[in-house]
């Protein structure tokens, strides 16, 4: 496994990561033994990198998570979670001061641990973006001042939100999602400008939320019908050649010298293993050129996200 510092941190994260969403049943109903067992298994193959929040399963995620790493030597991961978002609606957005304190403590209880290494606001664009810079950075400056915290930052979807925030406040790192994979690159054009503020580029969503994979996307996905049926057509491409498409997404995903860990999500053991033995195989480029090509002709490969202030469209 390959180790890259993040940032202007002394953190390395593993160049995989694990996602530890799906073992809040956010994807399908998932045996917490079985999600417990691929938390161990991905330390076991060499991932050290980890990331959850309370808004995975309403909190389950978070608590599953603490189960597997508990009597885990805490210098044998790196964890991620973050604060501001509970819901899946506006109102369930809270990034003031007071809620992101209560929420830290609530997500140290949940996953045992004293200290988080990185804290992040989560889905900023949901907010006002100068309250986030007025109020709620200042509190996770005064956390990681604290030592209740190592480093922190913020995720998002839309670029445009993400380059605000970088550009008016020193971050530690960012966690983007579905900005670097088969279907849309754009995260390139905001990786200058992170690395020009010494901010760690965490990418996320290798999959685009299961859109790249023969299962396909779940029912809540925000895509468009235009460019799911782009990702059919990739598929199609692919099993027509022989190669599941979920490999050609994870070998692309984590390709990027910018990036310093892409994380994916599984709570299953055999998908992760798939996963590892993937990204150390040569990418096809000539297969990836055709399947951007499919890309290239699909209207719609960003959704909205957040207030209409925030979006990027
Ligand atoms: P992902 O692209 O990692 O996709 C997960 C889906 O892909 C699941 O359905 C999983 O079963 C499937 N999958 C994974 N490996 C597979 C394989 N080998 N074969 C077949 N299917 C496979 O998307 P994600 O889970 O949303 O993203 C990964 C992690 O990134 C999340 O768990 C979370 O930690 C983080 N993330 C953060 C944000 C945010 O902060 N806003 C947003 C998205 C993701």
């Amino acid at each position: 496994m390959q180790y890259n510092k993040l940032g202007n941190t002394d953190l390395e994260l593993s160049r995989l990561g694990y996602g530890a969403s799906p073992l809040g049943s956010v994807f399908a109903q998932v045996d917490q033994s079985i999600g417990i067992r691929t938390v161990h298994s991905a330390l076991d193959w060499g991932i050290n990198y980890i990331d959850c929040s309370p808004y995975y399963g309403l909190t389950k995620a978070e608590t599953v998570l603490g189960k597997a790493l508990k009597g885990i030597p805490r210098d044998r991961y790196i964890l991620s979670s973050k604060a501001g978002r509970y819901g899946p609606e506006q109102a369930d957005f809270d990034m003031s001061p007071a809620r992101i304190r209560a929420s830290l403590d609530e997500s140290l209880q949940r996953l045992g641990v004293d200290e988080l290494d990185i804290f992040l606001l989560h889905d900023i664009e949901f907010v006002d973006l100068e309250y986030v810079l007025a109020e709620s950075l200042p509190c996770l400056e005064a956390l990681k001042k604290e030592g209740r915290i190592r480093y922190f930052g913020v995720t998002g979807y839309p670029l445009q939100s993400l380059q605000k925030i970088v550009q008016n406040y020193q971050l530690d790192c960012v966690l983007s999602y579905c900005r670097y994979a088969l279907h849309d690159t754009s995260l390139l054009s905001i990786t200058e400008l992170l690395q020009q503020h010494g901010v760690g580029i965490i990418n996320a969503s290798p999959t685009a939320m299961g859109l790249l994979t023969k299962r396909g996307a779940p029912d809540w996905h925000p895509a468009e019908r235009a460019l799911i049926d782009c990702c059919r057509r990739a598929q199609q491409l692919c099993s027509e050649r022989g190669i599941n498409i979920t490999q050609v997404a994870m070998q692309f995903a984590v390709s990027h010298q910018a990036i310093c860990s892409t994380l994916v999500g599984t709570a299953s053991p055999d998908n992760l293993r798939n996963n590892l033995d993937w990204i150390e195989q040569p990418l096809d480029h000539g297969l990836v050129d055709e399947i951007r090509e499919i890309f290239s002709d699909c209207a719609h490969s960003v959704w909205p996200s957040g207030l209409a202030e925030n979006s990027d469209s």
